[in-house]
């Protein structure tokens, strides 16, 4: 019998949509990328696309920026995190949210992972209270979203200052709430891998004003920021607009104007990923050897990539099993390598913070975790087509056992 054989790229997002190209082509056209540039009067792109998103998470304020690394500094920055304090932050991260807390000049506590993938919140509430933290910035990895209540009730307990990172839940929920609703102040990315795509870019969103005036200070306001419109009072600008370092971290009207139609269609798009992901979390639940953690029915994520874990113990037979799936045109991710490759790094890697403890759990989870992106250019066939392959090369790779 013939082997699958898989042939689309894992990292094809789908085209740019017409409306938004138009919309890109009058921005050309006027010559008016800067989001400063407009006439008395005029809004411009990124100020009604900042309104558009507040008004979407359901938060007062929204700062546009040009990566959501960026908008986790000048959160962090406007916050008030001082040079050497601790920001507590999940092991289980991306590359841009312990560079966004190295930037801000802070040190960062690490929180151990659950096998479910979310964040370990009795480790979380340990180490606020021991290392008399305040700061915490909660990133949903990978769209796992941890019991928020819960989250929540440990940040009040012990003064913790909550921001969140939603590079991965845009759109997502917890308990009908929207992610990024939670914290004082949370991030997105718009970057071309997260939910809606500009190559680049990133929000912050707030209720807090002085929070925000500080963040739309520090993003390069040039003195100009009554030019927009999702922010606080001009007034609450005056005692802060001389004390706030310009760090020149805007988005600019061309990549605004793209984002809007699509902001407009993410909730539908946000379906098209959950069905693709439910495909392929119910075939993954059959193959002996994976095992694919049940997702809180408070959870209402957006399925945009997927994760599972291979129950062996040894780390050879993940490899192997990740070389087969690849054979087989399968692209998988791992964080369990030694070296950080391709969007992947675990917090080993992350030598600038000089030593940083060993985590067991953290570890444990990782070395046994692949991480698959699901972008819409697969049809429903296609992730059929993909979870016969994980099935096979399971079959033939994984012996049986447990976790
Ligand atoms: C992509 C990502 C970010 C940051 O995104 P950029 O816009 O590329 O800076 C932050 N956190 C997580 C978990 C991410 O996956």
């Amino acid at each position: 019998m013939e082997q699958k054989r898989f042939h689309k790229s894992f990292t094809r997002q789908e085209s740019i949509p017409d409306d938004a190209i138009e919309r890109a082509m009058s921005v050309l056209r006027s010559g008016k990328l800067h989001r400063y540039n407009v006439e008395p009067g005029e809004a411009g792109e990124v100020a009604e696309l900042e309104t558009e998103f507040a008004s979407y998470i359901g938060k007062k304020y929204c700062l546009a920026c040009a990566s959501c690394g960026s908008a986790m500094y000048l959160a962090l920055k406007s916050a008030g995190v001082q040079r050497g304090e601790k920001v507590l932050c999940n092991a289980y991260t991306l590359a841009p949210v312990p560079g966004a807390i190295e930037n801000a000049g802070a040190d960062i506590e690490l929180v151990e992972i659950r096998e479910d993938y979310t964040i370990n919140i009795d480790d979380l509430e340990g180490k606020a209270a021991d290392e008399k933290a305040k700061w915490f910035l909660l990133s949903h990895m990978r769209g796992h979203i941890a019991d928020m209540e819960k989250i929540q009730a440990v940040c009040e307990r012990n003064g913790l200052f909550l921001i969140e990172d939603c590079a991965h839940t845009m759109g997502a929920e917890w308990n009908g709430r929207k992610s990024g609703s939670f914290g004082h102040v949370s991030c997105f990315s718009t970057q071309t891998y997260k939910h809606i795509n500009s190559g680049e870019g990133g929000f912050l969103v707030t209720d807090d004003e002085e929070l925000m005036a500080r963040a739309i200070l520090h993003s390069g306001s040039y003195m100009l920021y009554d030019r927009h419109l999702a922010r606080p009072d001009l007034s609450v600008f005056n005692s802060l607009k001389k004390k706030i370092p310009n760090y020149s971290c805007r988005m600019d009207n061309l990549r605004a104007a793209i984002l809007r139609p699509q902001l407009q269609r993410l909730d539908a798009q946000c379906l098209r990923w959950n069905e693709r992901y439910r495909l392929l979390e119910e075939a993954i639940h059959s193959i002996q050897g994976l095992w694919c953690p049940p997702r809180d029915p408070r959870e209402n994520f957006v399925g945009s990539s997927i994760q599972f874990s291979v129950c062996n113990d040894d780390s050879d037979s993940v490899r192997l099993f990740l070389e087969k799936c690849k054979e087989r045109g399968v692209e998988l991710k791992w964080f369990g390598n030694a070296e950080p490759v391709g969007f992947t790094s675990d917090y080993q890697s992350w030598e600038y913070f000089g030593s940083l403890p060993d985590l067991p759990d953290t570890n444990r989870v990782l070395a046994r975790m692949c991480d698959m992106r699901i972008p819409l250019t697969f049809t429903l066939d296609d992730c059929r087509l993909i979870a016969d392959i994980l099935c096979e090369v399971a079959k033939e790779t994984l012996k049986p056992g447990g976790l």
